[in-house]
């Protein structure tokens, strides 16, 4: 079993196509011909996700979020992202960055929470044109019948194991139209009002982007950003470990949200 073994089921079940124009997707680091046995999944390479993939002899980090997301000058440990990269590299531990594409693709993310939540027959919010496959970014459709809102909240806070959520009321008491954009989906407010929800559901948002769906009539919901993705890198564990028997394949366990309500 070799990294591009891998790397090819990346693609096909998020083809990079799908990502965004501005990302950085695929295999980022490291080298396709080397052996792989033991792969890490998470949400962020981080000092404790790069540390732990070192530790736990890790040949390859599944990381959601790219690193590195901007061009790299200088690999020397004096700054962090160059710093993670060469701890990474010395310890031959190859990075590969769905990102966008696993947002977007027909069992990523977006659609994983239009699933969770009740979405009948979800559509891309921004399709990409002449897609093959009808795919493209984040998801929106109707619920199977008008919920109402603190019903919805109330069973939103369950499926995803939280105490608190924030909202931004749209003035309904009831919804039926709901929009997904994973992550920080700001820029799909205009989207989302425009083929009619009445709610979206994203991990974060801007105060002006809260203020801007208040105008408009859109409920949003913000879950926190790791909320709304870190599930996602879980199931993917689970997904590579199904298709790779021979592979060990976990989730980073010293992964945590860094952002904590007190
Ligand atoms: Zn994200």
């Amino acid at each position: 079993m070799i990294i591009q073994n891998v790397c090819q089921f990346l693609e096909t079940f998020a083809p990079l196509r799908l990502a965004e124009d501005w990302d950085n997707v695929g295999l980022i680091a490291g080298d396709r011909q080397r052996q792989v046995k033991n792969v890490m999944t998470c949400l962020t390479i981080t000092p404790e996700t790069a540390d732990e993939a070192v530790a736990k002899n890790v040949d390859l980090i599944v990381s959601h979020h790219p690193l590195p997301f901007r061009p790299v000058k200088k690999l020397t440990t004096d700054i962090v992202p160059s710093a993670l990269l060469w701890k990474l590299a010395s310890a031959g531990v190859s990075i590969y960055s769905p990102h966008t594409a696993f947002d977007s693709a027909a069992a990523g993310i977006n659609k994983m929470i239009a699933d969770k939540v009740g979405i009948v027959n979800a559509k891309p919010l921004v399709p990409i044109v002449d897609d093959e496959a009808g795919l493209g970014a984040g998801r929106y459709g109707r619920l199977a019948g008008n919920v109402v809102l603190d019903d919805f909240v109330n069973a939103l806070k369950k499926e995803f194991s939280l105490n608190h959520l924030q909202l931004v009321s749209g003035g309904r008491d009831e919804i039926s139209k709901v929009a997904i954009a994973c992550g920080s989906g700001g820029s799909f407010l205009d989207k989302a009002a425009h083929v009619g929800c009445d709610a979206m559901i994203t991990g974060e948002a801007t105060f002006h982007t809260c203020l801007d769906a208040k105008a408009k009539g859109v409920t949003l919901m913000l879950l926190g950003h790791y909320t709304s993705e870190r599930f996602a890198v879980e199931q993917l564990a689970m997904n590579l470990k199904e298709e790779f028997s021979e592979l060990n394949v976990w989730p980073s366990t010293d992964e945590c949200d860094p952002v904590v309500v007190v």
